[in-house]
Formats: C-alpha cells, structure tokens, sequence
C-alpha cells in the first residue's frame, strides 16, 4: 500500500499543461486564460450618469427649490453636442453621455417638472451621480493575467474592451471507456451474471462537470485485443483516457495488463478506501487513468486522481485543482470505522445549519453502492483510525 499524498504525487507529476488555443469567447468559460489582457480602451468609455435624472450646474441649486431651464432630454446611446449653460438642465437617462458644461446629475426623484422648467429640490454637489470615463478600467491597463479562471463576469468584461477570442488552456478531451465481459447498455434484459453500464455516464458526468470535454468510448469485453484496439482509438482523439474496471486482482483484469504493454504504467495500491486499486501511465505521452471497477470506486478515484491531474492539464493552479474542503461537525454515529490502514472517504450529506456545517452518512457504505454516493454531496475524509463519534469534527471534501 502506498500513501495517498504520493500516489497523487506520481500522477499530477507528468499530467503538465495543455498548449494554449485561441477560442471564441462563448467557448472559454471556466478555461484558465494563457495570455495577458490589456484594454485598448478605457471603460466607460466616456462620462456617463448613473441615474436618470437632469445634468445641472451644483452651483445652480446651492438655494433650493431652484428653477432651472430644461433644453432638451439625452437617451443612452446619443451624444448632446452643445454645451449646458448656467441656470439650463438637460434631462438625461441611465447610461446616457454627461454633457459638456454640466458638472453633476439631480435625481430625477428630487425634481419637480413644470412645463418646459424643473425645480430642483436638493442641492447638488460637482460630480454627484457622475461615472467617469476609465473608472473601472483605464485604456492601456492589464485587466487580467494569464492563470486567471474565466468566470462569467470576465467574459463580460472581455466583450466590453471588445475582444470576441481570447487565448486560454483548452478544455481537456478525455476519453471514456468501460470495461467487462458483464456490462451491457441501455433497457434490453439481463441474461443471468449481466449488469447495466454505470460507470460511463458517471464518469462522462464527471468530466464535463470538471471543465473536461468528455469523448464516449464505449464499453469493451475482457479481451486483450479489443481492448488494446479501443485504447488506441481513443489515444488518437484525446489529450487522456478514462477506463474502468480490469485493474484488481481478478484473473479476466486484463486492463494493466494492457495497459503496461502499451507504455509506461504503473499499478497502485493506494492506502484508501474505497479506490484502493489504481492503474496509471503515460501511453504515447498521454495520461491513461484505469479506475476500478466498483462505481464508488470509480468516482472517489475519479475525484482524487483524475480530476486534479487533468485540471493540472487545464492549467489550474495548485490551489485549484481539488474540491473545496470544509470543517464539519458530526451529526450522528454514522462516520465511526475500524482502524486498517487506510484513510476511508465515506459518502456523506453536508449542510449549513446554525452557523456551521453538518454532516452525516447518506447511507451505505461499500463500494458497489452508487446511490448512497448520488445522494451525497461531499465524502468525509476519515484518517486511519476509529472514526469520528457525533459531535466531533471531520474535513469534508465538497463535490457540489
Ligand atoms: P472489476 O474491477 O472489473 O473487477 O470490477 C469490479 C466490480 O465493478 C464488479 O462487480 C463489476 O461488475 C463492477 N463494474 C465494473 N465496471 C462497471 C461498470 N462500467 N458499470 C457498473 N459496474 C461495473
Ligand atoms: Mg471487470
């Protein structure tokens, strides 16, 4: 059995980021940018009134009610060419171009209008209400730099200096393929020993979950050629791969066997439970990742190997290649364990309550269990030992 830290230490090692693309913008959300953005421009672009109102003289209306002239009414998306003169109001609309002449914004709910007049009824100071041109960004300045995650809101900030591609990481394409003689797809009847595939919609789920853009592989048999021929297909078309199944100790696990023909991989036996059992390599200079078979094995693996190495891939920094962990305290018994040697990952229910997060099992345990880990929202990391009693406090990995 090896530790955890260095069985993850092994994988992230080789999986080294992707060669940057350029993409359109719509494509580029939740991929880490690989260039530097500098704005041309500055934005706003131009002085502008954050509040429909009338564009006045503050010295004007120092003595309130004052009356002043209105010349004329500014829509966002015009220009007002003339100057405003003393004792003259321009009405203006959100968004529209401060005037020259003006030097502030009364709210229109602090105006009276009468007729072709409006009486001010607060006193406006220089600059009330005014948005300055470059006051979120300045023309010339760097808006973000490479590394930066794109979120919505950077997007937007992009389309706003004009840019309509941007240099990013690209999303990871990574195959998926499940393996054994006993899975089949879809509705059709079982015949006596069949199960159903689980374990590829899981992990296509994860994948794109995780920023990856996932490739469906298809299941393959225990059959050494078949499965040689799917990892090659697969290699052709994708940065990784995914198989599951084929890497413990039964006599048709075939998949490491494969596998360490093909290139340099390695068979681990993680001190974890579950996902004890681990293949890992590089074929043709790609990560290969053979997950157990066991579907919440699949996924814990998925979650402490897969995703990290290829958010490495994806050029996610250290502190953003796991989930999010939280302190949680205990609710009940359900997290008590035998001391084996292994840090145990149990499927668990995490809330926030009363100033603090909770959690408790969310039901069994073992490893074939898929809908105990479906209706989890996080695992709780339980170190080798007895476990946690109620009202302890353990780390709980967020999945969601
Ligand atoms: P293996 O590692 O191939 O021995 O598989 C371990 C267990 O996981 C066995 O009970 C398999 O039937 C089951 N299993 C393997 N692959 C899948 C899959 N794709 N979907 C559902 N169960 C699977
Ligand atoms: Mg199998």
């Amino acid at each position: 059995l090896i530790p955890l830290e260095e069985a993850r230490a092994r994988v992230l090692r080789p999986c080294r980021p992707l060669p940057p693309v350029t993409q359109r913008l719509d494509a580029a959300l939740g991929c880490v940018l690989a260039e530097t953005v500098i704005s041309e421009q500055a934005i706003p672009p131009f002085a502008n009134t954050a509040m429909d109102g009338y564009a006045v003289h503050a010295a004007d209306t120092k003595e309130v009610p004052a009356r002043l002239r209105v010349v004329g009414t500014l829509a966002a998306g015009t220009a007002w060419e003339q100057p405003v003169e003393r004792g003259a109001a321009l009405r203006i609309m959100t968004g529209a171009p401060f005037p020259a002449g003006a030097d502030s914004v009364v709210m229109v709910e602090h105006t009276r209008a009468e007729g072709d007049e409006v009486v001010v009824l607060e006193p406006a100071l220089p600059g009330d209400h005014v948005r300055p041109a470059g006051e979120d960004i300045a023309a010339g300045q760097e808006v973000f730099g490479a590394g930066t995650v794109l979120g919505p809101g950077h997007l937007g900030v992009l389309a706003s200096i004009g840019r309509e591609s941007v240099t990013t990481i690209p999303r990871a394409r990574v195959g998926v393929l499940s393996t054994g003689d006993e899975l089949i797809v879809g509705a059709g009847a079982l015949t006596p020993g069949q199960i159903r595939d689980s374990n590829r919609p899981t992990l296509l789920g994860l994948l794109e979950g995780s920023g990856c853009y996932p490739i469906d592989l298809g299941v393959v048999p225990d059959d050494e050629a078949t499965l040689r021929q799917a990892l090659d297909w697969g290699l052709f078309d994708c940065d990784a791969l995914l198989t599951s199944g084929g890497v413990s100790m039964g006599e048709f696990d075939y998949v490491k066997k494969v596998l360490d023909d093909l290139g340099e991989v390695e068979w681990m036996q993680v001190a974890i439970k579950p996902a004890k059992p681990l293949a890992f390599g590089l074929i043709a200079g790609k990560p290969v990742f053979g997950l157990p078979g066991n579907p919440v094995s699949s996924m814990v693996s998925f979650e402490l190997f897969a995703r990290p190495a290829l958010r490495q891939m994806m050029g996610f920094g250290p502190d953003a290649l796991d989930r999010p962990r939280v302190r949680a305290t205990v609710e009940d018994d359900s997290l008590r364990r035998r001391p084996d040697g292994k840090v145990h990952f149990a499927r668990v229910v995490c809330r926030y309550a009363d100033g603090r997060y909770r959690v408790r099992s969310s039901g069994g345990q073992a490893s074939n269990l898929l809908r105990a880990m479906a209706l989890a929202n996080g695992l709780a990391v339980l170190p080798d030992g007895d476990g946690a009693a109620e009202g302890e406090d353990v780390d709980v990995m967020l999945l969601s």
